[in-house]
Order: structure tokens, then sequence, then C-alpha cells
């Protein structure tokens, strides 16, 4: 069968993740909600390490390390990397050693964000973090790490940024069965996936899947939270066609089946908006939910704004993949301070 199933994968999250109502936000936002039926995907109840949608990705990633013999794992991001820290975490779990090359591309220097959150985690983790200025290229950091580890006998698996490999991507290629799964236990048709798009790699797997599944592939929706939007919508493209051939069904997708948005990233990645603000405060005052400042924070406020104008008739069921980053929160104190 040309499923995600058959590939090798190490269980690090309890599978399914429920999906559930916003009950409270429905009632909160009323009239302005539009008979709209919001859903959440609890890809954040990870069941260690402090949870998140990279956790998906890393249970092939991870098998993937093993099957090669390796002893260290290495990947990148910045330096309050969601999938960083779980990487670290994960590869704890599994008794492989961890590096992280982190970028500075986020221009801030508090302590906040330099020492808490992620970044503590990872320390915490006990992953050898090496901090690099904002313009490195850090995969090439790690893959020359990675070959200074090798010439000393050791067996590295680098890991690119968000984990999105097409290894990684079929997290969640198989993600999207198990929606689909679910929704029909539920009985109900979600007209919309929605998520935040920073690598990419959730986006794509879903695309892949569901196109894989017989379905439409913008199903799955994005906002885009770090590239500009052409250059999201072509990486994510990418991804998921790279998925697509290592599945190896001949399946093929076009750039008009990838479905982004590119009005709620503001300023630039890690920067704040008033819009995630309303986003974070509306999900933790409304439903005890806690988004994150960088990725769903954002992807959130496009989905409210998206329900207030009118995107969505009346009765349509729409939802949206809650993907963790909650530590993310903790360096991000600064952005609410008025609470
Ligand atoms: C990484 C991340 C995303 C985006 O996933 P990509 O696969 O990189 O697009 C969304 N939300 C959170 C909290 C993340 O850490």
């Amino acid at each position: 069968m040309p499923d995600p199933a058959r590939f090798p994968r190490l269980p690090l999250l309890g599978l399914p993740t429920p999906i559930e109502p916003l009950a409270g936000l429905s009632r909160h936002l009323g009239k302005a909600l539009r008979g709209v039926r919001l859903y959440v995907k609890r890809d954040d109840l990870a069941g260690f390490g402090g949870g998140g949608n990279k956790l998906r990705k890393l249970e092939f990633l991870l098998a993937a390390a093993r099957a090669e013999g390796a002893d260290t794992v290495i990947t990148v991001g910045a330096l309050q990397s969601n999938h960083a820290r779980l990487t670290a975490a994960a590869a704890a779990r599994s008794g492989l050693a961890c590096e992280l090359v982190l970028t500075r591309t986020v221009p801030r220097g508090d302590a906040d964000y330099t020492g808490n959150g992620n970044r503590f985690l990872d320390a915490l983790f006990g992953a050898r973090v090496h901090e690099r200025p904002g313009e490195t290229d850090a995969l090439a950091a790690a893959e020359a790490r990675a070959d200074e580890l090798r010439a000393a006998g050791r067996g590295v698996y680098v890991f690119p940024s968000g984990g999105s490999s097409p290894v990684g991507c079929l997290g969640y290629a198989a993600c999207a069965r198990e929606i689909l799964d679910q929704a029909d236990a539920m009985d109900v048709r979600f007209t919309n996936i929605l998520v935040a798009n920073g690598s990419g790699g959730t986006h794509a797997g879903l695309a892949a899947g569901l196109s894989e599944l017989g379905r439409d592939p913008r199903l799955a929706r994005s906002y885009t939270v770090l590239a500009p939007l052409d250059w999201a919508v072509a990486t994510t493209l990418d991804k998921a066609n790279a998925t697509l051939d290592l599945l190896g069904t001949g399946g093929r997708l076009t750039e008009a089946e990838i479905d982004v948005d590119g009005a709620h990233r503001g300023p630039d990645y890690g920067i704040p908006t008033d819009a995630m603000r309303e986003a974070v405060r509306l999900m933790a005052r409304s439903e005890g939910l806690l988004l994150d400042p960088v990725y769903s924070g954002k992807a959130f406020a496009g989905l409210l704004h998206d329900v207030r104008s009118g995107r969505y008739a009346a009765g349509e069921a729409v939802l949206f993949v809650m993907t963790g980053g909650v530590p993310g929160l903790f360096a991000y104190r600064e952005a609410f301070a008025e609470d």
C-alpha cells in the first residue's frame, strides 16, 4: 500500500491526538462566528518534551536515524526553535546525543529571549548548543559539525530546519489519514484544515497525504509566519512533491493546489502582531488553551480574521491544528506585558 505507515516509525505521541470543538470560544464570538463550527486538533498534547507538531516528524526522522546507525542527531533553528527543543527531548528519550546549531535571526538580546523558553529547555534536555549570528547558513554549519564528529568515529544524522525533509513530512502525510478517519467517526466534514506555515513541512505533509487519499490537497490551508508568501508557496510545493516522490506512487501537486495565506505574518518571523496577541489571549481566556506567539498565534489570528470576514458559510466545520510551541510564550513575556 502506498502509505506512510510502511515507513519505520518510532512512536513518540499518543496517537491519535483528540479533535475537540471550541465551545467556549464559539460562545464568546457569538454572532461574529456567523454559524461556523470551529474545532481544534490537539497536536500540542504530546506525551513529553513540552509538546508540538515536530514530534510527528521526529517519529519518522528518529526511526530513519536509528536505521542508519546514528548515535548523534544534529538540527538547526532560530534561538527559540520548538523543533530544536523537541529534537533535544526526543533524542534524550531515544538515547542519542543531540547538537543544535541555533541562529540569532530574531533581533532580540533580552534575557527572556536568549535564556528562557525553548533555549532553557534545550540545555535542560542535555543538548550541546552552538549559537551563531542570524546570517549564518545553519545547515552548512550543522553539516560541517557532522563531518567533524564523523571523523571522530561517530554516526551522525542531520535534520533540516523544522525537520521538514521528505522523511519528516511523512508525519503529517500520516496525520491526513488520522484526521479524515476521526472526521468520519465524528460524522463531521471539515472544509478546511488550517495550520501555521514555518518551514512548510506540516502543510506539505498534509497536502501530500490528502492527495494520496484522493482528496483535494487544498483542504489543507496554511498561514505563513516565516517566509514571504511566494517563497512559502514554492517551498511548501517542493516539500509536498518530495514527500510524494518518497511515497513512490507517482503523485504530483501543482502550485494552484498549495493554498497559503500571507496576510498574517506581520513585519517578520518572530515579531509580535496585535492580532497574534488578541488570538493568544482569546484562546487562553475562552478555552484555557495555549497558542504560541510565533506560529499558532499568528495562524489563529488569520483564522479569526477569515471567520469574521465571512470566508466560511454558516454550518461549515473548520479544523485548526494546535501545533504546540507553548515554551515560546515564556520568551515573549514582554509582548504580553500589559496582562
Ligand atoms: C514549527 C512549528 C509550526 C510550523 O510547522 P512547519 O512544518 O515548520 O511549517 C507551527 N507551529 C509550531 C508551534 C511550530 O513549532
